[in-house]
């Protein structure tokens, strides 16, 4: 039995994070994770995900290359090599992670954790031996999420025809025909991915946009991106008859008026993910969860019991890596005496897509239903000198600002660095800028962000360049 002030049950950005900032403010802190550090972000998640992005955003930069005087030989692209190293960049993460935690004297127990008292966390390790330990000041919960089914409709998990993206992130080769079911981040950036490895793709989504929490605008742009290149897009989809054989999937989906039957060699179910929240001993601590199944928690990030607190995806909010390791850094500042907070409403969300989406606060359908009254300023790419320059002239910014105040209150981003750009955004929101603020802060000459600016002076008043 050892003693720590904090122990964190889970080392994804939540835990990992929170943990290097507890120990930063000199706690004494373990972290118990049960596979590697870094969480599903860098074993499952975005670093292996955008890894195998990037060899399609290569191909396409190559497909333009004659464009700018540079003609490379035949393009060929290989799966199994892009996934190799899509896993060998995932693993230098985590080890990147093992590095920090050397660095700031955070103890890893390697093990499956549960909550054993208020300040007691019990620790069964590989070889399966049972291990307690104290935790004086608080337990912090950061055990995360995991892949979900369908199986209501007859899409069980069964890691060959049915996959997670868990599946699809050590594939060996890319399938010849995938079905995708959800087109949200996960399903639309897989999509994309096995679009450019040559796939036949299928993109299925239940409500009547791709991307559907997405501003109106940007999931239109994303659909007919989608679509320009052979992704079979289907929106507002109903699924029925579902047959899962050895080697195929067949399914029927009525879309747009028509009912058809289809078949793939595999599909991939990408609709949302399961909080990890069984077996670690919540029920009988006592520890209460919401409506939604999530750890219930206080504006401290404290749950239903004193002394233990829960952050990331096992919580409500955004199911984001940047906002799990925000709630972790929040929540031990809290525990050790500062003034720890996050804002939910400024959490950026980034699509990798090709074009990227990004996007921060709130979205024309929000700002309608609830009665504020607004500006749009637009703004497209293909107006800016330097999307011009990089033949990358795709999609638009697009500022919303309060009619009466000009405060800035969504920003909503599509184009090849919208990911980038969006930060600038973030942090002009963070501040409560103007949408005028915006417009007259010198931006360098010619980058893509100056596409931001002319933005949010067509929000203000009006756009230099358009
Ligand atoms: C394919 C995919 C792509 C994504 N891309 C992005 C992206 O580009 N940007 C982004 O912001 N987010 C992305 N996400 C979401 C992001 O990965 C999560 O929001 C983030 O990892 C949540 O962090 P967390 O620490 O709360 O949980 P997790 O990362 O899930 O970490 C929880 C950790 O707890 C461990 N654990 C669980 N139970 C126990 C236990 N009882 N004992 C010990 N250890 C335990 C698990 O092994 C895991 O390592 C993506 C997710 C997926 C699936």
């Amino acid at each position: 039995m050892a003693s720590f002030d904090v122990i964190f049950l889970g080392g994804g950005p939540a835990g990992y994070v929170g943990a290097i900032r507890c120990a930063q403010l000199g706690l004494n802190t373990a972290v118990v994770e049960r596979e590697g550090l870094g969480g599903t972000c860098v074993l499952w998640g975005c670093i292996p995900a955008k890894a195998l992005l990037e060899a399609g955003h290569i191909a396409d930069r190559l497909k333009h290359a004659p464009e700018f005087g540079v003609t490379p030989g035949e393009v060929k692209l290989d799966f199994g090599v892009a996934m190799k190293r899509s896993r060998a960049v995932s693993s230098q993460n985590s080890k990147g992670v093992e590095f920090l935690f050397k660095k700031n004297k955070i103890t890893w127990i390697r093990g499956t954790a549960k909550l054993a008292g208020k300040n007691s966390v019990s620790v069964k390790t590989a070889d399966g031996k049972e291990e307690k330990h104290d935790a004086k000041k608080a337990v912090v919960i950061s055990t995360g999420s995991r892949v979900k089914g369908l199986p209501q409709i007859g899409l069980e998990l069964n890691k060959k025809t049915v996959i997670s993206s868990d599946e699809a992130l050590i594939l060996e080769k890319a399938p010849k025909s995938i079905i995708i079911v959800g087109a949200g981040a996960v399903g639309s950036e897989f999509a994309d991915v096995f679009n450019a490895f040559g796939s036949q793709v299928t993109l299925v989504e239940v409500m009547p946009s791709v991307l559907p929490v997405e501003d109106a605008d940007s999931s239109k742009e994303v659909e007919r991106s989608f679509r320009k290149r052979g992704i079979a897009v289907l929106t507002g989809a109903k699924i029925s008859s579902v047959k899962v054989g050895r080697d195929s999937v067949s399914m029927s989906i009525e879309a747009g008026g028509e009912k058809k039957d289809y078949k793939s060699d595999i599909v991939l179910v990408a609709a949302g993910r399961a909080p990890n929240v069984e077996d670690i001993g919540l029920k009988e601590q006592g520890v209460q969860l919401t409506d939604r199944g999530f750890i219930k928690i206080d504006k401290k990030m404290q749950t239903s019991v004193p002394g233990i607190y829960a952050i990331g995806d096992v919580i409500d909010g955004p199911m984001l890596a940047h906002k799990a390791s925000e709630d972790g850094v929040a929540c031990v500042e809290t525990l050790a005496g500062q003034k720890g907070h996050v804002d939910w409403d400024l959490v950026p969300s980034v699509i990798y897509t090709q074009p990227e989406v990004a996007w921060v606060g709130k979205t024309e359908e929000q700002l309608k239903a609830a009665g504020v009254a607004y500006k749009v300023g637009k703004y497209p790419f293909l107006a800016d000198p330097r999307s011009r320059a990089n033949a990358a002239t795709e999609g638009f910014a697009k500022v919303l600002a309060d009619k009466a105040t000009d405060e800035v209150l969504g920003v909503h981003i599509i184009g090849a660095e919208a990911g980038t750009m969006i930060a600038e955004a973030a942090m002009a929101m963070e501040f409560k800028a103007s949408a005028e603020d915006v417009g007259r802060v010198c931006h360098a000459h010619p980058t893509v962000n100056e596409a931001l600016k002319e933005a949010a002076l067509a929000a203000w008043e009006k756009p230099i360049h358009l």
